[in-house]
């Protein structure tokens, strides 16, 4: 393996990785930008359906013989994996941060959240056997099996660039399937790094293919006749067309959408401790999670303390380059940051308090912002008092603004919550237990945090949000995963002798 998918030049091509090996692509490109300098760096070549279709021909040949494989070989891979990513997390981060722009420490986070899901996927014999049923009738056995679906597509979005693609692809793999993976276009390099690592690992050529692209790629691998199922993470709107356009081709999906996450704050909360969690929350990774707190729901009682700890505990923020010593990096790309900043200016038009304002220092001149000029900067932002009628509301914005809602009551921030068209995480802040207990069973969301900001689910337990934020059924890793991943065949069995002879026309019971 080489490591040329680290190289920041602006010729370097990233290349789609099929059949075992680099591949340049076609003449369509799409530029990938470092982030926190404002250039691009690398091209990525976007595919159409034709090359499509040929990397899924190399995943259809490939599939037989893995998933014939013995499972006590096709676990040394998924071990050998586990071994390598552990080894090259450190570079593997680097990638991560020179597309995304995440500061190192975010990205070596995502990575060990992902490597739970490796060790996850080392457990498959214990999660795809079967069920035996001895003497179900005189001599009959039942047994069930759990076998792989074939070709698996998985299509990921660009804030997670390698989390998101192993919260899917080693539970895959393992359960004896094949992948074709379409990352994201805008951060697509640490696929390749992955796909390349699993081959040092020994998987065998064609059952894991990366292949970049668009929309064009997406909906070959949606209507496409040899792939029997779809995993997809990204934005509402394309969530539901991948579900809607996956089903209607016959296909398992499972399709995770966008959010809108509330952090209902009742007056008994430790205020400290939660203006903490607000802050890490709200402006980790820029605010680019899908688990993000994008909304503190503060009851009025404790709003106006509440908002000056948050405040107060921003201006530690060290917002600049990731692969320095800060805390925030940039956002994905320009056109993005723009979009973010405009909801500021909206949400101040619609009568919001702009109480920390991060446009006032867009660039590193006296700012604060530890980077190049030319990056894609938005210093944290604080909003107070925003109306659900605005747009900075309603919209998931997706960056480093956080925004205060007041309420009267817990019934009203409950009432809030539920009435949001999101369903992905939330969490409650208090000492008072009754009100936890009764905020986990009334609060119509997937993931629950008691006191716990970002309430991703371990590993061993599964990921997904309720409402707009999914579509299809199964949620990413888990139990559920392998369900997703496999389908059960029911064997009835009997071996005959003379006694099973004879005409009987009747159903048999016994
Ligand atoms: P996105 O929807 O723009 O892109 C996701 C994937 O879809 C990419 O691979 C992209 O190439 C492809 N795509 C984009 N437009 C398409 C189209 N018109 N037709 C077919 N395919 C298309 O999302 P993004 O901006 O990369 O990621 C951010 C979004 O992902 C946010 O909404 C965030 O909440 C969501 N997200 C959700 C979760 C979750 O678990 N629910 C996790 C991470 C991110």
């Amino acid at each position: 393996m080489t490591d040329t998918a680290v190289e920041t030049t602006a010729t370097t091509r990233i290349p789609h990785w099929i059949a075992g090996a680099r591949s340049e692509g076609g003449d369509r490109t799409a530029p990938v930008y470092d982030p926190a300098r404002g250039v691009a760096v690398r091209e990525v070549p976007l595919a159409s359906e034709a090359e499509v279709s040929d990397a899924i021909a190399t995943a259809v040949a490939a599939y037989p013989a893995w998933r014939d494989l013995s499972i006590a070989k096709r676990q040394a891979i998924m071990f050998r994996f586990r071994e390598l990513i552990v080894a090259r997390k450190d570079e593997l981060a680097r990638i991560i941060t020179s597309e995304h722009g995440k500061v190192h420490s975010d990205a070596l986070g995502e990575i060990a959240r992902a490597i739970e899901v490796v060790e996850l996927a080392t457990a498959f014999p214990l999660m795809t056997k079967g069920e035996y049923s001895e003497n179900a009738s005189t001599g009959v056995d039942v047994y069930s099996l759990r076998q792989p679906l074939g070709v698996v597509g998985i299509i990921s979005p660009f804030n997670f660039p390698a989390m998101v693609p192993l919260w899917f692809a080693p539970i895959a793999l393992a359960s004896g399937n094949a992948v074709v993976l379409k990352p994201s276009e805008k951060d697509p390099s640490a696929a390749v790094f992955i796909a390349e690592l699993y081959q040092e690992a020994g998987l065998p050529d064609g059952v894991l293919t990366v292949v970049h692209g668009d929309k064009e790629a997406v909906d070959t691998l949606l209507t496409h006749p040899d792939v029997a199922a779809i995993s997809f993470v990204g934005s509402t709107p394309i969530a539901q067309h991948v579900y809607e356009t996956g089903s209607k081709h016959g296909k398992r999906v499972q399709a995770l959408g966008g959010a809108k996450n509330h952090m209902l704050v009742l007056p008994d909360a430790d205020l400290d401790l939660t203006a903490d969690a607000a802050v890490n929350a709200g402006f980790g990774s820029a605010g680019e999670r899908c688990m993000a707190i994008s909304v503190v729901v503060a009851v009025d009682s404790i709003a106006d303390e509440l908002q000056a700890r948050i405040a107060e505990k921003m201006q530690q923020i060290r917002t600049g380059d990731g692969t320095r010593d800060n805390d925030m990096g940039p956002l994905i790309t320009g056109q993005h940051r723009d979009k973010v900043a405009g909801y500021i200016g909206t949400a101040a038009s619609d009568g919001a308090e702009v109480v920390v304002d991060g446009r006032d220092a867009a660039g590193p001149d006296g700012s604060g912002v530890d980077g190049d000029p030319n990056g894609f900067w938005l210093k944290p932002t604080l909003l107070d008092k925003v109306p659900t009628s605005s747009a900075a509301y309603r919209d998931e914005i997706f960056g480093p603004v956080l925004s205060i809602v007041r309420v009267a009551s817990y019934e009203e921030g409950l009432e809030l919550i539920n009435e949001n068209p999101y369903g992905n995480g939330t969490a409650i802040f208090t000492n008072d237990g009754g009100a936890a207990r009764r905020f986990q069973n009334e609060v119509q969301v997937g993931m629950v945090g008691v006191n716990v900001p970002i309430p991703v689910p371990v590993g061993y337990h599964s990921f997904g949000g309720w409402k707009q934020s999914i579509f299809g059924q199964g949620k990413a890793y888990g139990r559920h995963a392998f369900e997703f991943y496999t389908r059960e065949k029911v064997v009835t069995s009997r071996w005959l002798d003379p006694s099973h002879g004879g005409l009987n026309l009747g159903f048999p019971s016994n």
